[in-house]
């Protein structure tokens, strides 16, 4: 079996990070992990798990800390028993510091490497733009102007975190899809080859 490797995406909200794993999943055999997706799925199944979040995720703010490290925790040791899953894409995930440091712990005791950490930068214009024209019930404008700020604050100093461990790679996310998924994979090609 190859080894297993973790690729996660940064961005603010709207900056193609979904989008962008999903082209990569299907291109290199990775599973996409999206904390997001698997919240509204418990919001809209009323389970327990939803209704804890529902309130955050409604208003744009980030849901505690414990809850979302408890569930990526659960998934990540999951996937690491599945035969022949190269790797791992972590779209929305970690959010804070703290979500990011019990990551790296937890990876340390599955002895699974972060393979890079690709930071999808992108204008404030542009984002405004894309979210518009999503139409998911938190891209409303006066939550899209919280999320950011949520961004900004509690996400953003994870760029720092891992640039430190020579992690980060930034990539200009105002380009089409196509060129951002081009620059993915030039990246990439080093390490997946
Ligand atoms: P996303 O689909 O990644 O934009 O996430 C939608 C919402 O889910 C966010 O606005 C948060 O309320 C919640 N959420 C997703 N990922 C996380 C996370 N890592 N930590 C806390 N909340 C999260």
């Amino acid at each position: 079996m190859k080894s297993l490797d973790v690729l996660i995406f940064l961005g603010p909200p709207g900056s193609g990070k979904g989008t962008q794993a999903e082209i990569l999943t299907d291109k290199l055999n990775f599973t996409h992990l999206s904390i997001g997706d698997l919240l509204r799925e418990n919001i809209v199944n009323n389970t327990e798990l939803g209704k804890l979040a529902s309130n955050y995720v409604k208003s744009g703010e980030l849901v505690p800390d414990e809850l979302i490290i408890n569930l990526m925790d659960f998934y990540i040791t999951e996937l690491k028993d599945k035969n022949g899953i190269f790797g791992i894409i972590l779209d929305g995930f970690p959010r804070t510091i703290n979500q990011a440091i019990s990551l790296e712990n937890k990876l340390k005791q599955l002895n699974v490497n972060i393979k890079s950490v690709l930071n999808l930068d992108i204008t404030n214009q542009k984002i405004l733009k894309r979210l518009a024209g999503r139409g998911r019930e938190d891209d409303k404008p006066e939550l899209i102007k919280n999320r950011l700020k949520v961004y900004r604050n509690q996400t953003e100093p994870l760029l720092e975190f891992y640039s430190e461990r020579s992690l980060l790679e930034t990539i200009n996310g105002d380009q089409s899809e196509a060129d951002v998924s081009s620059a993915i994979i030039n990246v990439l090609k080093a390490e997946v080859a």
